[in-house]
């Protein structure tokens, strides 16, 4: 703990997670995502009670391949998508009782940034410019792989897609994207386009925490290559940088299948909460292991919700006027003890 140690003295700890819009279903927040999310909640609530200073940062990506895809279905602007799409997720967060991260930026309001560390990675002899894109060349990262043990000579490139054969390597990927026609577009110095998906997440770390910070969350499926990419960008665009420790979330499974959008198995929040307490849903989330997967069962969540209105609730009760009284640095009393009994949610209430 040597290092978080060092940090801390230099300014507190530093978190930083990542939302994505694509998987919520009309508008609002699913279970899946939520497991993610709530994690990094347990950690910043546990790291200020302990008396740390957390800077906490939740980018959205709100410029994606998937969202304009889904926009461009539904004749809707990706933009007016992904800020009705934020709105309401805040909206769900709040009724989950979770604390707002310190910022919360978007990719659409940050071109200038992102242009600025492309250009950086150019510079430093990392990317090349090709027809309006640009590509990160992994050749250039000694390290690239270091994550998710993947080697270059195995990595899946061309498998699913084919490859560009614009690009020096197959594994190189893109930061900058030409403008195509019914996409968002910004100006940049290759011409209209939009940013890569990965840069996105090394320019906002960099700008609000630092190239160097402490915790990065993320679902066990972004280890390679999101997370891979990112290590690459921010390490080519910046002298000093790293990531003290990296939590990856194993995934809720419905019937032991991953939850996800093209299998439709999926819930979201406010179809639990419509029956459930919030906290007997954030209780059952808790009862994994973080990088296990959580298999989604309708009495197992019964039996949180039993647990949490018997032994927890009380407890709370119990504990809330000290709470009322010594007001936890960084939280907010009224709204994480605002717990709300709805006899209906509570099914042992009821009984
Ligand atoms: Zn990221």
């Amino acid at each position: 703990m040597g290092e978080v140690t060092e940090l801390i003295h230099q300014g507190g700890l530093k978190l930083k997670d990542l939302l994505r819009l694509f998987s919520f279903r009309d508008g609002c927040l699913v279970l899946s995502l939520f497991q993610l999310t709530l994690l990094k909640q347990l950690l910043l609530r546990y790291l200020r009670h302990l008396g740390y200073e957390v800077t906490y940062v939740r980018n959205f990506t709100d410029v994606d391949d998937k969202v304009i895809d889904r926009a461009n279905k539904c004749g809707e602007n990706s933009l007016a998508l992904s800020s009705r799409f934020c709105e309401e997720y805040l909206v769900d967060m709040a009724s989950l009782q979770c604390l707002l991260p310190t910022h919360q930026p978007r990719v659409s309001d940050h071109m200038e940034l992102i242009i600025k560390m492309i250009e950086k990675i150019i510079e430093n002899g990392c990317g090349y410019a090709v027809g309006g894109d640009v590509f990160f060349s992994v050749d250039k990262s000694p390290n690239y792989g270091q994550l998710s043990g993947q080697r270059l000579d195995h990595t899946q490139a061309g498998k699913r897609v084919a490859v560009d054969s614009r690009k020096r390597n197959p594994a190189d990927f893109a930061l900058w994207k030409a403008a195509k026609t019914g996409e968002p577009s910004w100006e940049s110095p290759w011409g209209p386009g939009r940013p890569g998906w990965h840069i996105e997440c090394s320019a906002m770390s960099a700008h609000y925490l630092s190239p160097r910070f402490d915790i990065h969350g993320g679902g066990a499926d972004l280890k390679f290559p999101h997370h891979e990419n990112e290590i690459a960008q921010t390490c080519a665009a910046c002298e000093d940088s790293g990531v003290s420790y990296w939590l990856h979330n194993g995934h809720v499974t419905n019937n032991n299948v991953k939850m996800g959008k093209s299998l439709n198995n999926f819930y979201t929040i406010r179809e639990i909460t419509a029956k459930y307490h919030p906290l007997a849903l954030r209780h059952f989330l808790m009862s994994a292991q973080y990088r296990s997967p959580l298999n989604y069962l309708v009495w197992q969540l019964e039996g949180s919700s039993d647990d949490f209105v018997s032994r927890y609730l009380p407890a709370y009760k119990a504990y809330l006027p000290t709470l009322y009284t010594e007001g936890p640095s960084g939280s907010d009393p009224d709204r994480v003890l605002a717990i709300d009994i709805d006899e209906e949610r509570n099914p042992i209430l009821a009984n």
